[in-house]
């Protein structure tokens, strides 16, 4: 696998030391299990976090800290909650390993040639996760973002503006960039894709079925 685009230094500095969101580093954690590059960098990041924790003054703690603590952990936990929908199969897919340890929601068609599956991430604040394919040579619709894109190739391709993105490789968009990805003609591809805000389309095509797009 060559991978030749990866996430930007501040969301890998962001991902090793634990400040984004769930699904963000869902996506993150996907490609730098695949990219040796990657992998460096965020040890790195992560060593020099530690390293900066350790520099730090200790602040003394409450004399009732400790009794605190073990009140808290001898406190019932609260039921499961009844609204989250039960997980369905996990998809028929060669996933990677972190992703076969999700739970899955229900696969859905958002559009001709698109179908969609969430994933099930409990303590994602504002970022969700899905798996989406595409058929071979879709061409999606002009499009650019209200909040964030981080995607993931886990199998086939797609181009746009920026070059070709291949299995491994991390691409990320957010309200600068107004892309129209081409899906690789030799399979359908997959992605695991996290998102905040909304895909806005462009062009008139674009107008006319965006209330129809959820994605
Ligand atoms: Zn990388």
């Amino acid at each position: 696998m060559t991978i030749s685009h990866h996430p930007p230094d501040e969301l890998l500095a962001d991902f090793a030391t634990g400040r984004l969101d769930e699904a963000d580093h869902l996506v993150v954690a996907v490609h730098v299990a695949q990219c040796p590059a990657c992998r460096r960098f965020a040890g790195a990041m992560e060593h020099l976090a530690g390293a900066a924790l350790e520099e730090t003054a200790p602040v003394a703690m409450k004399a009732d800290a400790f009794a605190a603590i073990m009140a808290k952990l001898d406190e019932p936990q609260p039921a499961p909650r009844a609204d989250v929908p039960p997980p369905s199969a996990l998809p028929d897919e060669d996933l990677p390993e972190i992703l076969r340890r999700c739970r899955f929601g229900k696969q859905r068609r958002v559009a001709p040639g698109l179908k969609l599956q969430p994933i099930i991430l409990p303590s994602a604040k504002q970022s969700r996760a899905f798996l989406l394919w595409s058929a071979p040579g879709a061409r999606m619709l002009q499009h650019s973002h209200s909040g964030t894109e981080l995607t993931c190739v886990l199998k086939g391709s797609f181009s746009h503006e920026a070059g070709r993105y291949g299995p491994g490789d991390f691409d990320f968009g957010d309200g600068d960039v107004d892309h129209q990805p081409v899906v690789g003609p030799e399979e359908p591809c997959l992605c695991l894709v996290a998102m905040t805000g909304d895909l806005e389309l462009h062009g008139l095509l674009g107008r006319l079925i965006s209330p129809f797009v959820r994605l």
